[in-house]
């Protein structure tokens, strides 16, 4: 079983000029699960005045109605943010840092050794508020600042994660600069390192390499995945920046290979058509176009 998280309402939206109504996004994320997702990113608590798309994220998850098994995480890169989705209610917090200084210093305004710190203190509190922790690290196989970051560098952050007490390790391509053998090496190292624990991959499909990466990672081990229905994520009103990996591609493509994702592809792409309708945009998906044309055949 390949576990995908829906990373949607999060990385998607937060990057949509378009600022979605709060019943909306609770009925999208219905709409989710009932396709199969069992991992939900929700919002992120981030300071409403940088992410104003995010704004509501603290009424959303109050609103929430909870189903059972259904993880509902929320992203956090700071103590109020650690304090604002256990006051919101949620048992699951991504806490993340960059590997990359420069990128830390322009998107959390901390150097990476104040990062570090902090990210130390944000497991502590959301552990001692009942939630359970995903250590995040950002620009793990590249940034668009720095350019190459070295492997040593991010295996370092895995050991000072993993010595923290996460839940799960979660490392991000988040400028879709990852190649399948970097991929492949990297990432044999970390599931060892991991012992067992998840380790998920936050991929974007900037330089198009999102599902070759996808491939090189199952070889190393990796299990779980963030994807975005229709591809969602990047900016859609600009042409170079590109998205998440599409959740209904990488599952078709994990079925294709013999691999259960427990997602139904159809009920994806109909969600994602819907919200292209919404925009009155293409979304950046390629499946659910295929999938939603009755004259061809998928298998
Ligand atoms: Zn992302």
């Amino acid at each position: 079983m390949i576990i995908l998280e829906e990373q949607g309402l999060r990385d998607g939206f937060q990057n949509l000029e378009k600022i979605v109504p709060t019943d909306m996004k609770l009925r999208l994320i219905d709409q989710l699960i009932d396709a199969g997702l069992q991992r939900i990113q929700v919002a992120s608590f981030v300071h409403p005045k940088w992410v104003p798309q995010m704004a509501d994220a603290d009424t959303l998850c109050l609103q929430l109605k909870k189903r059972k098994g259904v993880v509902y995480s929320g992203l956090v890169l700071n103590l109020k943010g650690v304090e604002r989705g256990l006051a919101a209610g949620l048992n699951h917090l991504a806490c993340s840092i960059s590997a990359s200084n420069t990128h830390s210093q322009k998107n959390a305004r901390k150097t990476l050794a104040e990062a570090k710190l902090a990210f130390k203190e944000m497991v502590e509190l959301s552990q001692k508020g009942g939630a359970k922790v995903r250590g995040g690290i950002q620009c793990a196989f590249g940034c668009r600042y720095e350019g190459k970051i070295a492997e040593t560098h991010v295996l370092d952050m895995v050991k000072h994660h993993l010595d923290q007490g996460i839940d799960e390790l979660a490392l991000a391509d988040s400028t879709g600069m990852a190649n399948p053998h970097q991929m492949r090496d990297l990432m044999g190292k970390v599931v060892e390192m991991a012992k067992g624990k998840p380790v998920i991959l936050h991929l974007h499909n900037t330089e198009n390499k999102g599902l070759a990466n996808v491939y090189a990672a199952l070889e190393a081990g990796v299990k779980y995945f963030d994807t975005a229905f229709g591809g969602l994520g990047g900016c859609p009103f600009i042409k170079s920046a590109t998205g998440n990996i599409a959740t209904e591609d990488t599952a078709h493509m994990l079925h294709q290979m013999g691999y259960e994702t427990g997602i139904d592809i159809g009920k994806l792409a109909v969600i994602s058509e819907a919200l292209q309708t919404y925009l009155g945009q293409e979304l950046q998906g390629q499946l659910y176009k295929l999938w939603n044309n009755p004259e061809i055949k998928i298998v």
